[in-house]
């Protein structure tokens, strides 16, 4: 009888590596609906976002059942503003991001949205609400116009170049042999990391989800492709709810919230204004620390970066 399990047991592995992989890479979850691992709750509803209010409720979270990854996490992302998420790295800001897209369920705790627990709504009906931008923007072997439409994909060709306009992406496609039908990917013209990004977020602009998730690339660009994409980022997050994995100080100083994650903790939250003047506070070290660098991009402790 063990025996005969084994075999289930293995395939669960695999799969759990699979998506580990996936996430890890940051690749596939801006854009595809993975097959749910998950099933839907019988009776699942549709979620509906009227404000897109995201809470954090006591949130715990193990990837193996033992070693709590996220303890006791609260915390509120309010409707159309930003919330910065801070923190050393293996703080647990990117897992945050893979429980709201639930693609694993919490040890305990709930989040919602509008005050409904995501764990009751449809897969669907939640990815659809989420739009990300990953560090590391994935281009499909497509064209221009393809890669913009994983986004979504009835979407007409007029709202693609509405996207690739707001997301500053225009100017350089038009540039390209065949414009929007330039082929890009492995096979294709190779995009500068700043272009890759603005296409990232056409592809999220034309998602027109009320929910968007932001991990802040942390390799410096060109100035000028610098300007491009913060311009741009600045638009898609105009009122949506962003949640932002920060790597750049001007990013967290102007967030309407702040959540600073230690080892699976919230530790602090606050604006920059209130966390700054805490005497022995954990951010208000970590600022003055970083104030004094000419470089933009945070560190944390010892060289450690906050990606
Ligand atoms: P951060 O984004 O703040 O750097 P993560 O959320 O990526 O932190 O990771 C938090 C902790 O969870 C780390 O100890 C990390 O090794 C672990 N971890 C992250 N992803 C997985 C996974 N898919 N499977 C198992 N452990 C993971
Ligand atoms: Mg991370």
């Amino acid at each position: 009888l063990l025996l005969a399990y084994d075999p289930v047991r293995k395939l669960a592995r695999v799969q759990v590596n699979v998506e580990r992989a996936l996430v890890n890479a940051r690749m596939i979850y801006e854009i595809l609906d993975l097959e749910p691992r998950q099933e839907d709750v019988p009776g699942a509803k549709e979620l509906v976002v009227s404000r897109g209010d995201v809470v954090f409720d006591r949130v715990r979270f193990a990837y193996d059942g033992h070693r709590p990854v996220l303890r006791d996490v609260s915390f509120e992302a309010r409707a159309g503003k930003t919330t910065a998420i801070v923190g050393p790295s293996g703080a647990g800001k990117s897992t945050l991001f893979a429980l709201i897209q639930r693609f694993y369920d919490l040890d305990g705790g709930r989040i919602t949205i509008d005050g409904q627990d995501i764990a009751l709504v449809t897969k669907r009906s939640l990815r659809g609400a989420i739009a990300y931008v990953s560090q590391h923007p994935y281009l499909f072997e497509g064209t221009i116009r393809d890669n913009i439409r994983y986004g979504r994909p009835d979407a007409t060709d007029a709202e693609i170049e509405e996207a690739a306009r707001l997301a500053n992406a225009e100017e350089f496609i038009l540039q390209q042999p065949q414009g929007y039908e330039t082929l890009v990917g492995e096979n294709g013209v190779s995009l500068s990391g700043g272009q890759r990004q603005r296409l990232s977020i056409a592809r999220a602009i034309v998602r027109r989800a009320p929910i968007l998730l932001l991990d802040e690339a942390t390799s410096a660009l060109d100035n000028e492709s610098e300007a491009k994409v913060q311009e741009a980022l600045e638009r898609v997050m105009k009122n949506r709810t962003t949640l932002v994995i920060a790597h750049r100080l001007s990013t967290v100083v102007n967030a309407d919230h702040i959540v600073v994650l230690e080892d699976g903790m919230l530790v602090e939250e606050g604006t920059h204004r209130t966390l700054v003047k805490k005497p022995h506070g954990v951010y208000a070290r970590f600022y003055r620390m970083q104030s004094q660098k000419a470089e933009d991009l945070l560190e944390y402790g010892a060289g450690q970066s906050l990606a």
